[in-house]
């Protein structure tokens, strides 16, 4: 076999000769060894057979003893025993390694060549300590998206294969915390304890590791619970225009988890980072920070860093899923994730198909939203609940990645502009949203509650358009506009205000029961709070029979007959 020895000057008889044995031990072979004259390491030897290279230079001694000693600092312990043994166990010419060289780099991606054997996916690390991911493989080289400043890297330099998979640290320690899409704190709350690693591309649980979907997730929002009601391991997606809202379910979702033993990892894409400090300080405020990891890829960070920032928080919330619990996810949005991955796929010169986003855009997301899942009893019984965002230009849901989503996700959550600056906020869609397997996960009570609502609803609509211009209508008509007026009021609700499953049951039943009908639009809500308070004051009970997911007969009749009370007694007072 040949060798190569760089060196600045030529190795004497004796070195050679002990380069030839070491050779012939590794390999088995008698090895041809040739000196290359270079001024590239200084105070000592590099050798490279085939691929192999053996690092003998200063710099690459003392990159490997820093190496030996940052891999003992992350074991538990007393520190200086493991400190001694790890220098003097320290062999610098144990470890080949298989090293590329930088052939240009910019806008988050470099070109390497020379790492023939490098996988897909696998993280390799520049001279300068920047780490990357090779994303694209070709003959004579490779392109790699680089996690961190491109400037630090030059043309020419080292790049050192890792033979590890893009991970992130993940466990307890990041709940109440904001981080980077590598697991870095970035708020300032000093370092986190990680209880693991977790690669950040993981295959999606199996059909057999599975269970249907059974448990409602709340949201307590009355529109969602009550229509288009999520379970977990679901995957519902927010869509709407800009600022029609969508962040603020997510938002006000979470808030609801508060007690109910869910944990959170909202992740922002491309975002303002201002937006997501906001995000972070409302959760605290309200006390959700606790349960919660924000994990953030903004506007201002490069493109292969929210490129992995979904994948990475789908990690940290697997973590949870794996070991029994239920988490719940927030992407927030994947309409920028896309875009950050159209720049990179430009950039490393694969063809733009539809809207210029490359081929494999379908995969980008379907990977990512198929790891969301509800276990079987035999895998832990954990869940993972997504709820992607999706921003829409005018209303387009027809557009490339809308329909690509729309598509992968099991119902979605349509926002409208028109809706919102009406002031019917959640500016929710009726006619266009669906959830398609929420409704096997409500309670017996919400159900029964709920009962007819959607059907009511679409009758007021049609209706709505038919006397549109009508100007004296029977008063059928007339009850029946005003009954389904006042349940679209009934569905609005303030921000940061979620809803009791107790309160959804009885503001559903009472509502459905027309005891709202004839209040004023504008006085719905403070009616309706108001009734639901009365009953509640009445029948103290029914709280705890609710919670517990069953509405009876006798329970409804005693919520009608006090809700009964109370409109007898406001209208005597009017
Ligand atoms: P962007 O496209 O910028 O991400 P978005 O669709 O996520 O916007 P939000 O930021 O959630 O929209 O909301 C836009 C504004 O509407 C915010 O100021 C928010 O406080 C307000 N808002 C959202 N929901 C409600 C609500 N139910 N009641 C009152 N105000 C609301
Ligand atoms: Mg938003």
């Amino acid at each position: 076999m040949k060798a190569e020895i760089f060196s600045e000057k030529s190795p004497s008889e004796s070195q050679k000769k002990r380069f030839e044995e070491f050779l012939e031990r590794r390999y088995g072979a008698p090895a041809e060894l040739e000196w290359v004259q270079s001024d590239e390491y200084p105070g000592g030897f590099r050798l490279r057979a085939g691929d192999d290279v053996y690092d003998w230079s200063a710099e690459g001694r003392f990159a490997q003893l820093k190496g030996a000693l940052s891999a003992v600092s992350e074991k538990q312990g007393n520190i200086i025993p493991l400190l001694r043994s790890a220098v003097e166990e320290w062999n610098p010419a144990a470890e080949a390694e298989e090293l590329g060289k930088v052939l240009s780099v910019g806008d988050g991606i470099a070109m390497v060549s020379g790492l023939d054997r490098v996988a897909y996916g696998e993280i390799v690390q520049f001279a300068c300590g920047v780490k990357g991911m090779v994303q694209d493989l070709q003959r004579e080289r490779c392109g790699v998206i680089v996690f961190g400043d491109c400037r630090e890297i030059a043309a020419g330099s080292a790049v050192k294969r890792t033979r590890k998979t893009a991970g992130v640290p993940v466990g307890e320690g990041f709940l109440g915390r904001v981080v980077d899409a590598l697991g870095n704190p970035i708020d300032g709350k000093g370092e986190i304890r990680a209880d693991d690693y977790r690669p950040i591309e993981h295959p999606a649980p199996g059909i057999v590791e599975r269970s249907p979907v059974d448990k409602p997730l709340e949201t307590g929002l009355l529109v969602i619970d009550a229509l288009f009601p999520i379970g977990r391991g679901q995957r519902e997606l927010i869509i709407g225009d800009r600022q029609t809202g969508k962040t603020a379910i997510a938002l006000d979702t979470i808030l609801n988890q508060k007690g109910k033993n869910v944990v959170c990892v909202y992740v922002a894409v491309g975002q303002k980072a201002g937006s997501v400090a906001q995000f972070a300080k409302t959760l605290e405020k309200h006390g959700a920070l606790p349960y919660t990891v924000v994990l953030a890829a903004n506007a201002g960070d490069a493109a292969p860093l929210q490129y992995i920032a979904p994948y990475a928080g789908c990690a940290m919330a697997e973590y949870f899923m794996y070991r029994g619990k239920d988490a719940l996810i927030v992407y927030d949005d994947l309409s920028k994730h896309a875009v950050a991955y159209r720049t990179l796929s430009l950039l490393l010169e694969r063809s733009p198909g539809r809207e210029a986003y490359p081929g494999d855009v379908f995969y980008l997301h379907s990977r990512l939203l198929e790891r969301s899942a509800r276990l079987s009893e035999k895998m832990g019984g954990g869940s993972l609940t997504a709820l992607p965002i999706v921003e829409t230009q005018a209303g387009d849901v027809s557009a490339y990645i809308p329909t690509n989503i729309i598509s992968i996700t099991d119902g979605q959550i349509f926002l409208e502009t028109q809706l919102f600056f009406e002031g019917q906020r959640p500016a929710v869609n009726i006619g266009l949203s669906v959830s398609r397997v929420g409704g096997a996960a409500q309670t017996k009570a919400v159900k029964r509650a709920a009962g007819s609502m959607r059907l009511d609803l679409a009758q007021y609509r049609e209706t709505e358009v038919f006397t549109q211009f009508a100007s004296d209508l029977d008063s059928t008509t007339q009850k029946q506009l005003s009954y389904g007026q006042g349940l679209v009021r009934l569905l609005r609700q303030p921000q940061f205000r979620p809803y009791s499953q107790t309160e959804e049951v009885l503001l559903l039943v009472c509502a459905l029961h027309r005891m709202l009908l004839g209040v004023p639009p504008e006085r719905v809500s403070a009616f309706a709070r108001g009734m639901i308070d009365y009953v509640l004051k009445q029948y103290p009970g029914l709280s705890s029979e609710i919670s517990a997911g069953e509405l009876s007969d006798e329970a409804e009749n005693n919520i009608l007959s006090a809700a009964a009370e109370y409109r007898a007694a406001a209208e005597k007072k009017r």
